[in-house]
């Protein structure tokens, strides 16, 4: 892996982003921002997941008022999203939001975002200036091509927020098509000391997009490039912080969590693995113990492929071997795979 790219730390409520700490996991709620029960409830699913910053959409006046609100519920520092009206940004620093992202393709004139700066400043709010593909500014050169064009818009409003004395800056380039968005990062990366938030917009749905985000932001991460996630998914958001914490775990910067090792199964299995395994991840997912646990198909191969599990299960035919750092230590019925199993990983 390259060197971690060290960029200014900013804080974020008290999440430092940046100077070279970990990556930091964030997410957007799916819920109506206007709806303050639904919003916390949401939030705090997520807080339960591991997530550290949560983003949510400022549509109007009543979600940028909600605001106030859902922070008294909630424990993770909140990111408004503003699209459009620089108003619903001064709305929202208003109500207590701890971050604002703002897209600069669509926020308009200059003495607009000057407004929302000064305001930011006041506070000590940082501000990410979020550039999506699929909205650059008109007065973007596109003869550069869409990745340079998101690095040109970046970096104009970068210019514009140090002019006004503000360096509270964190910088996102998102699209769609992953070669462009890992070519306007790596671009970006050397012009600007800002953090930078990366992932693929719009990825889709969990099969597809969990790939398209891994090999982008994974690949990212290789480069040393990344100091907080999002992934995009058309799913609920925790499967959003799961599998950013997976990319995380894959390139061992962050080790949140228990890690499961599965078998693939063959034709040695004798018994319903596949959903054993998926029983076991779903219920692993809440628990911050960074453990590794295994679910094995067959007693022959089995606790010896996951010899550096804490623990896991073989299973045999109506009969699994519960194994703990790859030695047996009991037999249990078919029936009780899951329970003898998780009983094994509350005791760790
Ligand atoms: S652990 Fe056993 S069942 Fe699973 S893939 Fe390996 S040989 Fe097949």
């Amino acid at each position: 892996m390259n060197k971690r790219r060290i960029s200014k730390a900013i804080k974020i409520g008290e999440v430092t982003i940046g100077g070279g700490g970990p990556v930091v996991v964030q997410s957007m709620t799916k819920t109506d921002t206007r709806d303050v029960r639904a919003t916390i409830d949401q939030i705090k699913e997520l807080e339960e997941y591991g997530c550290e910053l949560i983003r949510v959409a400022v549509p109007d006046e009543t979600a940028a008022k909600a605001i106030v609100d859902i922070k008294k519920g909630i424990k993770i520092p909140l990111i408004a999203d503003i699209h459009f009206d620089y108003r619903l940004a001064l709305a929202a620093l208003e109500s207590g939001a701890d971050g604002l992202r703002l897209n600069p393709g669509n926020i308009g004139e200059a003495d607009k975002v000057k407004a929302v700066v000064l305001a930011a400043k006041d506070r000590g709010v940082p501000i990410r200036i979020g550039v999506n593909a699929g909205s650059l500014p008109v007065t973007v050169n596109r003869e550069l091509g869409i990745a340079e064009g998101m690095v040109e818009a970046a970096l104009e409003q970068v210019q514009l927020l140090e002019s006004l004395d503000f360096d509270l800056i964190k910088i996102s380039l998102k699209a769609f098509d992953v070669p462009i968005t890992i070519t306007a990062y790596q671009s970006i990366a050397d012009k600007t000391p800002y953090p930078l938030h990366i992932g693929i917009t719009e990825a889709g749905t969990p099969r597809t997009g969990i790939i398209r985000s891994t090999v982008g932001i994974g690949t990212l991460l290789w480069l040393g490039i990344g100091d907080t996630i999002r992934v995009s998914l058309t799913a609920p958001p925790h499967e959003e912080v799961t599998a950013a914490y997976e990319i995380l775990k894959s390139l061992n910067l962050r080790q949140r969590g228990p890690a499961l090792v599965s078998c693939p199964t063959c034709g040695r299995t004798e018994a319903d693995v596949v959903a054993l395994a998926q029983a076991v991840e779903a219920e692993l997912a809440r628990i911050d113990k960074p453990i590794k646990v295994a679910v094995m198909g067959c007693v022959v191969n089995g606790p010896g492929e996951a010899r550096d599990a804490d623990v896991g299960i073989a299973c045999g035919k109506g009969r699994g071997v519960i194994f703990k750092k790859g030695k047996k230590v009991a037999v249990v019925e078919e029936k009780d795979f899951f329970t003898a199993l998780m009983k094994e990983v509350e005791g760790l």
